[in-house]
């Protein structure tokens, strides 16, 4: 099932990290804010890494991106986990100070989670994941550590507040066992005096959730945590019956002040990762950004390293092609992206 353009654009939303004016750089000219030249030294890489350390999970969603094209399977994410000496090989000595640790799969199956964690808290990197954890495996030892370690936020996907409509969606899924994690997270941050990590409930919107929308905003405030309305961008899967649309968007509003469906939304939150927030995968392969499920960009970052995986004429020319300056290559995967054949069909490109 291929995501429409709009539902694309709104997935944007679900990946919530910074975008450019988050970096501080708002008031630079756009050629400054994304220039296409390679990058002279590694003074010019970025601070803020996407790490998919694990595409591997124990659940089965419908609408998961290895159910969905372009191909049976997944895209070119594949299916694994990244050993924590990669990690490290990648992160190197470089000015890293915030990586997500992006969600194509369960992060908690890792199981070299703990020592990434305790690197990077030594290293003072902060760790987020708001991509989406389902969190119905975590161990005691590895709740210990996302307090102990202070990572800094995490988002668990939750889309119903009972088990029958919980399981709807997350197959294979049990809401008492996260619900339980979330408690034994809030317990240990209680018991070190520590506000981290922030919790927020994700709550993606499907036709047969809607009923329980109220009560699961009740029961993440019961959690202290705070919540977020996702909308399903698996087409035509549980859709919101007719009489709930102004229902659905009265509490969407509710919560999301800045939910926006424009196509600027989406160049400055996920496009914008080409230059400020590049995602690797767990096997070390350069993807750019957080939806490119067509092409990766064939280099291997934990052998290359991150200054020459940026530096991959590909990536350059991604970077050419979303400001308008080089036309489509079947090289690069954003070719076969609706985002970018959105900008090509506006001329609004990534400046
Ligand atoms: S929890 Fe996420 S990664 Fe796991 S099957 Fe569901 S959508 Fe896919
Ligand atoms: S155009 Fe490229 S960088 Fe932008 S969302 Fe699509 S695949 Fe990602």
């Amino acid at each position: 099932m291929r995501m429409n353009r709009r539902n694309f654009i709104k997935t944007a939303g679900v990946v919530g990290v910074a975008c450019c004016g988050g970096l501080g750089c708002s008031n630079l000219l756009a050629s400054e804010k994304y220039p296409t030249a390679p990058l002279q030294s590694e003074s010019q890489l970025p601070d803020m890494l996407r790490i998919d350390i694990c595409t591997m999970c124990q659940l089965n969603c419908p609408g998961c991106w290895r159910n969905c094209p372009p191909k049976e399977g997944g895209g070119p994410q594949g299916l694994g986990m990244m050993p924590f000496k990669n990690f490290k090989k990648i992160v190197g000595s470089h000015d890293i100070k915030t990586i997500e640790l992006v969600a194509s799969g369960e992060i908690f199956l890792n199981p070299d989670l703990i020592d990434i964690l305790k690197f990077c808290h030594k290293k003072n990197i902060s760790l987020q994941a708001l991509g989406g954890v389902n969190g119905n495996t975590i161990s005691d030892e590895v709740i210990n550590a996302l307090v102990d370690y202070g990572v800094k936020e995490i988002a668990f996907s939750i889309d119903g507040a009972s088990q029958d409509v919980y399981s709807i969606y997350r197959r294979g899924g049990n809401l008492d066992t996260v619900i339980n994690n979330i408690k034994k997270i809030n317990a240990r941050k209680a018991e070190q005096g520590s506000e981290f990590p922030k919790l927020t409930w994700k709550y993606v919107i499907f036709g047969h959730n809607v009923c329980e929308m109220k009560k699961a905003r009740k029961m993440a405030k019961e959690l202290n945590m705070d919540f977020s309305y996702a909308d399903n961008w698996f087409v035509g899967y549980s859709p919101i019956a007719k009489k709930d649309l102004a229902f659905v968007e009265r509490e969407k509003r509710s919560l999301n002040e800045h939910y926006s469906t424009e196509v600027d939304f989406l160049r400055y939150n996920v496009c914008a990762g080409l230059w400020y927030f590049p995602q690797i995968n767990w096997n070390g392969r350069l993807m750019g950004c957080c939806i490119n499920y067509w092409k990766d960009f064939d280099v291997d970052v934990v052998k290359v390293g991150l200054l020459n995986a940026l530096n991959h004429p590909d990536y350059i020319y991604a970077k050419k092609m979303l400001s308008g300056e080089a036309p489509p290559s079947n090289n690069v995967g954003c070719t076969q992206c609706y985002g970018y054949q959105d900008m090509r069909k506006t001329g609004k490109y990534v400046t």
